[in-house]
């Protein structure tokens, strides 16, 4: 089956949550000869500014030119780490209390809003035009926003069903929201 450009994904590995290739489509790849060979990188728009120095190609632009195998570049399996919560909807409508739903529905939210950013941070690597930039600024603002409500849910949730409050998210529900968020983007129409 052929591959689409979509089919490939950001070849950094990350460790932070759980160790595995950055779960996010590709954008651009970079890229330099080396002795006589080539060597390359996908990048998803987080990552594009790292390899500083190689030259930097869109995605489809550099596939044309060179051709692109997908995951060729990831040495051993790719991992796209688990989330620990796999679904915010299913949660939402299996919550408890309505401040419980609330926070999933807040999750939820946040988790959309920062694939609108990752995608259009994607998008600014591949074209860096103003517009693009602004467009990308104003995708973090929502996102920003989106996130500062998800802790004040969970905080209200901690407080009133657990009668301790947590104003800080914990790290797998970030690790979550970022899971759904690539899952939501690998799937969005262009
Ligand atoms: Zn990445």
């Amino acid at each position: 089956m052929p591959t689409q450009a979509d089919d490939f994904l950001c070849e950094v590995f990350m460790d932070k949550y759980s160790p595995g290739h950055c779960p996010f489509p590709g954008s651009v790849v970079r890229h330099r000869g080396y002795r006589g060979i080539r060597l390359r990188m996908v990048l998803c728009g987080g990552h594009a500014g790292l390899f500083k120095g190689w030259e930097v190609k869109p995605l489809e632009e550099y596939r044309q030119a060179h051709g692109l195998i997908a995951d060729a570049g990831v040495i051993g399996k790719r991992q796209i780490p688990a989330p620990y919560f796999t679904n915010f909807v299913e949660s939402a409508r299996n919550a408890e209390t309505t401040t419980e739903r609330n926070m999933w529905i807040a999750m939820h939210r946040a988790a959309r809003t920062f694939a609108e950013f990752m995608y259009w941070q994607g998008h600014y690597a591949k074209y860096p035009l103003d517009l693009n930039r602004q467009t990308r600024d104003g995708a973090r603002g929502h996102w920003d926003d989106a996130k500062e409500h998800a802790e004040g849910m969970y905080a209200t949730y901690t407080r009133e069903d657990h009668d301790k409050e947590e104003r800080e998210l914990p790290d797998y529900f970030l690790h979550s929201i970022q899971c759904l968020a690539a899952e939501l983007l690998i799937h969005r129409p262009n």
